[in-house]
């Protein structure tokens, strides 16, 4: 079903708290932690804590989660004070785009200066 953990997805496991991570905020259905390979000084994975492969499919099947994730790339922007020098929320998506994870999660980056286009 939809929404359901996947018993081989890291992030699930982070959820269910069988892997470490260092979580910097956490609501009732979403987990904010550190990336374990920082490319920026703020660098922080939001992910729902159910379990959707990208953020078009969680979109789709839970908006209002989807705004959840949203909601708190901003707090976590906000926590880290990068709100005043700007930051960027990326949903990597398909293995083409670097993807590597298949639960979504919102990267946070911010604390330098962001190139754009982006690699
Ligand atoms: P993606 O490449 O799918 O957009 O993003 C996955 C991210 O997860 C990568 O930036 C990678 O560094 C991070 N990551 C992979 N394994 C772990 C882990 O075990 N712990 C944490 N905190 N981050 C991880
Ligand atoms: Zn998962």
């Amino acid at each position: 079903m939809a929404g359901e953990p996947q018993a081989d997805c890291l992030f699930c496991k982070i959820v269910a708290g069988s892997v470490p991570a260092t979580v910097v905020r956490e609501t009732e259905t979403t987990v904010a932690f550190r990336d374990i390979n920082p490319q920026a000084p703020t660098h922080v994975l939001v992910i729902p804590k159910a379990h959707y492969p990208d953020a078009a499919s969680l979109a789709a099947q839970a908006p209002q989660l989807a705004a959840d994730v949203l909601r708190e790339a901003g707090e976590v922007a906000a926590e880290d004070k990068v709100v005043g020098t700007g930051y960027r929320v990326v949903f990597n998506t398909g293995a083409g785009a670097g993807q590597t994870v298949f639960h979504a999660h919102a990267h946070v980056l911010g604390g330098r200066g962001l190139e754009w286009p982006p690699g």
